[in-house]
């Protein structure tokens, strides 16, 4: 390979760049531009093509258009105080404009008599002439430098107090210097795939001579960032199967067998390929890393359990990771009541019957009892005592020794407190703050053997995004919902009657044949205590609203007995409304729930608002869910049009995806992910499809990347110490 790598130039300060000492280094800097090659690949945030503007006597009055034009005049007024007028006159060499600012004085040091600009806003006229007010400017070239004289010029987004002219010349004579930039990329591999040179790239999405070019250009990087991302993926993939020492479980079948029979219903038959396929894994030596994607409600619970109990049949330990401590209690009541149903929870030792729970153990009792426990920062409780009534250090002293089958805790716990005897398998439930580095620390924490491992998302997500996020794992979809799940109308209504009332109307009409009502009250940000609060209020004041109703409070301040004793009545229909806080968001599920009414609804997320919405339509009969919001934010209301509009999750997620831009999705969930400066993972699906293949491609022929070295050196310079682990033997 001739030329100088990108990784080569990571190693140049932008120092190095003329035009660029000091200060300006500096700001650059800030601005996390720092070497060289970063200065190459801060690309243009827009590019004016001087074959498509228009020429200012072809303008529509009142029209919005980018013009070009040669500074002739320029000046500044000051007919009062506080009143500064900088007016311009531009010609394009037919006709001339008359352009005004109002208190941008700086706007005449920007416009130096023969410089070369494009304006762009609304053409008027103001007595005979031709004027411009206030248009959004870009300098394309000074009077005593034109460096840019192609047809296409491209606008820098400035950093800091670096104006895109600057970096434009900065540059211009960053790329001189550079190249040729060499391609790390096999040559037959960019001659199938029709991309150009990563020099030709480099070059043209800087100063394309069109936007043909420029396109080109751009394929070429899009396809760099994703394929940088997914060999990282793959290569993270190769590394957790060639460093680990999996468990070949050895299921009998016995315990998962009795479990599926004894559910009220039939396994869909994507539940039932979902579970092979877990269950292959685990019989496998490898251990497991794979993705259940699935809709809210498709039913991943039970995937789950089976794939726990395939590990306990071996005489592993099983384990459940949720994000917070709510939804580990959560998890706990449902996998509870899910062995209870198929009669293996183990009896409860001492005074069961007062906790209504003796009844589900006077049926044919098991020979294997699972144990269950639940850990987390805050309570402790095991499936065989009363619930609240287990001592922490005997809880941790049975999971050391084995006594207990399964344990649900949230994930610090899982990562730091306590000891296995024997962990076998681990669901994560997901909620997209589980990486690869607590992936790799689970392993470590788990001992000489790797558990297999399964990761739930708690919220589907689009296919472009798992495979960017999750790109190391393998994926099993449930995409089959149980039947006789009806749709849920959802309406948006205002904060006062006659909207309220309306709804209202629907809780009562509904209690009256035993239906029942869930009221959500607005998250409180970093403070469950407000939130309890607030929740509390609500409580009270819909007692006035419903008399003649029963109503319950749930929220998570409360003790976790009480909140079970809570939902067991809400359960039973003892109550017809309950107030809750999101305690309620995953897990619940409520067989006559036919209502929610979901408070200031456009302060929630859209996945969040999906998957309470998700707690209704469980089983047949109508259903309504009210959002009750006047959205203060363009997105707030973007998110509840798209709650309106479709019922379906991985089209809200895609939504959710575009509403807050991948940036903020994506966070530092992955490495890699921020490297995608040009890539959009919704609009470039196809390339991310084929960088993809490419990478693993790749990898799987050459897994050191000892023959791609100049892949592999990329790889670790752009994207940083997030992926050193990668190359640490
Ligand atoms: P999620 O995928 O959102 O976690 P759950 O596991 O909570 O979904 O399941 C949603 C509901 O569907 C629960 O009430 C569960 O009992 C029920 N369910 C799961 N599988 C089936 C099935 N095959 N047939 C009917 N109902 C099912
Ligand atoms: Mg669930």
């Amino acid at each position: 390979m001739s030329g100088r790598t990108l990784a080569e130039l990571t190693g140049f300060p932008v120092d190095a760049v003329k035009y660029l000492k000091g200060r300006r280094a500096a700001a650059l800097r800030k601005a996390g531009i720092s070497t060289v090659a970063d200065l190459l690949l801060h690309t243009p945030r827009r590019y004016i093509d001087r074959s498509r503007t228009v020429p200012i006597h072809e303008v529509e009055l009142g029209e919005e258009v980018t013009v070009i034009a040669t500074v002739r005049r320029v000046g500044t007024r000051r007919p009062r105080r506080n009143l500064a007028i900088t007016e311009a006159v531009v010609g394009d060499g037919v006709s001339v404009l008359t352009v005004t600012w109002f208190n941008q004085t700086f706007r005449e040091r920007q416009l130096t008599v023969g410089a070369e600009v494009a304006l762009s806003g609304k053409l008027d006229r103001f007595r005979g002439k031709l004027q411009m007010k206030s248009p959004a400017v870009d300098v394309l070239s000074s009077a005593t430098e034109s460096l840019v004289t192609g047809r296409v010029v491209p606008v820098h987004p400035s950093a800091g107090e670096v104006s895109p002219g600057y970096l434009r010349r900065a540059i211009h004579n960053a790329l001189q210097r550079a190249r040729p930039i060499g391609d790390p990329l096999p040559t037959a591999m960019r001659e199938r795939l029709g991309l150009i040179s990563r020099d030709q790239a480099i070059a043209d999405i800087h100063f394309p001579e069109s936007m043909e070019d420029q396109g080109r250009a751009r394929a070429r990087l899009v396809f760099d960032e994703l394929f940088r991302l997914e060999v990282a993926l793959a290569l993270s993939k190769q590394k957790m199967i060639d460093r680990a020492i999996g468990i070949s479980h050895t299921p009998t079948t016995e315990l998962v067998e009795r479990f599926v029979s004894n559910l009220p219903y039939q396994l869909t038959s994507a539940q039932v390929r979902v579970i092979s396929e877990i269950r292959d894994d685990m019989v496998a030596p490898h251990p497991m890393h794979r993705l259940l994607l699935g809709e809210v409600g498709s039913g991943k619970t039970v995937v789950a359990v089976a794939s726990l109990l395939g590990g306990v049949e071996g005489g592993y330990q099983g384990a459940v990771m949720a994000p917070t401590e709510v939804l580990a209690e959560q998890h706990y009541l449902s996998i509870k009541d899910l062995l209870e149903q198929a009669v293996m929870a183990p009896a409860v030792e001492g005074d069961g019957a007062e906790l209504g729970m003796s009844s589900l153990f006077g049926q044919e009792s098991s020979d294997r009892p699972v144990t269950l426990a639940l850990l987390t920062g805050t309570s402790s409780e095991v499936s065989f005592r009363p619930p609240g009534s287990a001592r922490r250090d005997d809880v941790l002293g049975w999971i050391a020794d084995g006594r207990i089958d399964l344990v649900i805790g949230t994930h610090a716990l899982i990562q730091e407190g306590i000891r296995f005897a024997r962990l076998g398998v681990a669901v994560v439930d997901e909620q997209h703050r589980f990486g690869v580095h607590q992936r790799v620390d689970l392993k470590e924490k788990a001992g000489d053997l790797d558990p297999d491992l399964l990761i739930m998302t708690a919220t589907p997500i689009p296919r472009t995004l798992s495979m960017t996020l999750y790109g190391d794992l393998d994926v099993s979809e449930l995409d089959e919902m149980p039947p006789g799940r009806p749709e849920v109308t959802t309406v948006h209504v205002a904060k006062g009657p006659p909207d309220l009332a309306e709804a209202y109307e629907r809780v009562r009409e509904q209690a009256e044949i035993n239906r029942q009502t869930f009221v959500v009250c607005p998250l409180v940000e970093d403070s469950a205590k407000i939130e309890a609060a607030s929740a509390t209020a609500e409580y009270e004041r819909l007692q006035q609203v419903f008399p003649g109703l029963r109503l319950g409070l749930l929220h998570g301040q409360m003790r976790s007995a009480d909140k079970q004793t809570v939902m067991q009545s809400f359960r039973d229909g003892h109550l017809d409304v309950l107030v809750c806080t999101t305690v309620i968001e995953v897990g619940i599920d409520i067989p006559h729930s036919t209502v929610m009414i979901i408070e200031d609804a456009d302060r929630f997320g859209l996945s969040q608002l999906h998957q309470l919405r998700g707690r209704l339509s469980r089983h047949s009969g109508p259903n309504w869910c009210y959002l009750v919001a006047e959205p203060a934010t363009e997105e707030g209301e973007a998110r509840i049009n798209a709650m309106i509009s479709t019922n379906d999750g991985f089209r809200l997620a895609e939504e959710d995806l575009r509403i807050r831009g991948q940036g903020t999705v994506f966070g530092a969930r992955q490495a890699g992910l921020s490297d995608l400066k040009l890539a959009n993972i919704l609009e470039d699906m196809d390339t991310l499809v084929t960088a993809r293949k490419e990478a693993f491609r790749l990898v799987a022929a050459d897994p050191d990347l000892d023959r791609h070295s100049e892949i592999r050196k990329e790889i670790r310079a752009v994207l940083g110490d997030e992926v050193e682990w990668l190359f640490i033997s």
